[in-house]
């Protein structure tokens, strides 16, 4: 008999990385699909709504098609259905079930090799990473009367590892503490369950409603909500979220947040909540340095089970220094490359072919391209950061943007002056000077300038 569950879950963990599917898209979109049989060699997914089944045809058949190939399984397509569907397949569904009770357990919600054992540790995550654990090991209490860690907050940019530190939490508590409820849920999905919940509440019909809503996130002993910047200023939804949040808290139940910033600059956040999550531990995670980029190849490759030559790691971990997940991406890449050419394992020459193109963008990044990235950030017209205006958030972002095209391209000053509508470079320099104190004192710049770098560096 082939055991559905298990083929499903290598390929949900195979899946995450492939081309369009993110952790996010993961959670929302994969992860809630059942596998229900197998019928004229197809695998036979069931969504829980109609809207899922169209979505997941529409975008995620390919990514999954592919992760299902990679499984070595035999039956490589799939049907998505949904549940009125089910009829049709009843006899193969009955085939299955029995399986399926026996192996009934409940399917984790983690993935299986976001591990704290996968995690590699270093100078810009141990504090993050031990929270993590001290959280893990004994959820809702602390190890210190005088330091809470409930709410734990981390932060860091994207790709540095939060979310691989939540499934690490629910993994771990899975294991040791399978009592315990643990819910993890992207802040996306948090918003889609709100948007269903008052508008079933609006046309009375269905019965997920605000109160189905509130009981489905306060009856937890753990509740993780990844990337919390994402948390809309939306009529009622922070008003909920803020009641949710302190009936767990006050029922010494944890609550773990993620965001790519801290709470002090989510500027989308209620203020009242803002001070909640602030109340607990902050732990930042920083992009890793050359030693640690190293370390997270290495450990790779050991997960994966191949062997790269010191000199590729290092081409790697030396070229690709913004994030882990890129980190990853090249890696794999390069094995890639190296299989098509029916190498061993990759040389130095295969890797540099592999990552010629991201490697090469690096270094052509102009004027333009941090122009651009400033102006997304701050939602501000390429055309207002170069002219005139003198209102306040558009002076700002012009000299922040001044200041990164001094720093990351060391263009003349007088250069600098004729990108910005033929300003004076008396008046570059001022800009460049007023950002790099101002760097040191305001945490919101520094973290602007950050930011922008690293989205121009992508
Ligand atoms: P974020 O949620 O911060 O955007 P993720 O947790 O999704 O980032 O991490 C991106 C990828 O990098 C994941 O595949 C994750 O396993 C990997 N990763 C991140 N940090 C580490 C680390 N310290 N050690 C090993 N792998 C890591
Ligand atoms: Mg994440």
């Amino acid at each position: 008999m082939i055991d559905l569950k298990k083929i499903w879950q290598d390929v949900c963990q195979k899946i995450i990385g492939l081309e369009g599917v993110n952790a996010i898209s993961y959670s929302v979109w994969i992860q809630p699909l059942k596998p229900v049989c197998v019928k004229d060699n197809e695998l036979i997914l069931l969504a829980p709504t109609q809207n899922m089944k169209h979505v997941v045809n529409r975008s995620y058949r390919e990514p999954i098609k592919a992760a299902l190939k990679s499984t070595g399984s035999f039956f490589t397509d799939i049907r998505i259905i949904s549940e009125d569907e089910t009829p049709f397949y009843t006899d193969e569904i009955a085939e299955y079930s029995e399986k399926e009770s026996v192996a009934e357990e409940r399917p984790s919600q983690f993935i299986a090799r976001y591990t704290f054992d996968n995690f590699v540790v270093g100078e810009s995550n141990k504090l993050a990473y031990h929270a993590a654990q001290s959280v893990a090991k004994s959820p809702g209490v602390s190890d210190n009367a005088y330091l809470s860690f409930n709410p734990l907050f981390l932060y860091g940019g994207v790709g540095l590892g939060k979310t691989h530190l939540l499934h690490s939490i629910g993994n771990y508590v899975n294991e040791h503490s399978p009592e315990l409820k643990v819910l993890y849920t992207p802040t996306e999905q948090l918003t889609n369950d709100y948007v269903e919940a008052i508008s079933n509440n609006r046309n009375e019909k269905g019965v997920f409603n605000l109160h189905a809503f509130r009981e489905k996130y306060r009856t937890v002993d753990m509740l993780m909500l990844d990337d919390v910047q994402f948390l809309q200023k939306r009529t009622g939804l922070q008003e909920v979220v803020f009641h949710i949040f302190n009936d767990l808290y006050q029922a010494g139940k944890q609550i773990v947040l993620t965001s790519d910033r801290p709470p002090s600059e989510i500027s989308t956040l209620e203020d009242r909540l803002r001070s909640r999550f602030e109340g607990g531990l902050i732990a930042d995670i920083g992009t890793p340095n050359l030693e640690m980029r190293i370390a997270i190849v290495r450990k790779k490759m050991v997960l994966e089970k191949i062997a790269v030559n010191d000199d590729v790691v290092n081409y790697l971990a030396e070229h690709i220094d913004s994030n882990i997940r890129e980190l990853e991406g090249s890696l794999a890449k390069v094995i890639f490359f190296a299989k098509l050419k029916g190498l061993p394992y990759p040389d130095i020459e295969t890797a540099k072919e592999a990552l010629k193109n991201s490697v090469q963008k690096k270094s052509g990044i102009d004027s333009s391209d941090i122009l651009r990235a400033a102006s997304e950030y701050f939602g501000i017209p390429q055309s207002d950061i170069i002219s005139k205006k003198r209102t306040k958030d558009v002076v700002e972002a012009r000299m922040i943007a001044i200041y990164i095209i001094y720093e990351m391209l060391s263009l003349p000053l007088v250069t600098i002056g004729q990108i910005f509508g033929g300003r004076d470079y008396s008046t570059i320099i001022h800009s460049r000077d007023k950002i790099a104190s101002k760097i040191k004192q305001d945490p919101a710049t520094a973290r602007a300038v950050k930011d922008i770098k690293a989205s121009v560096s992508e």
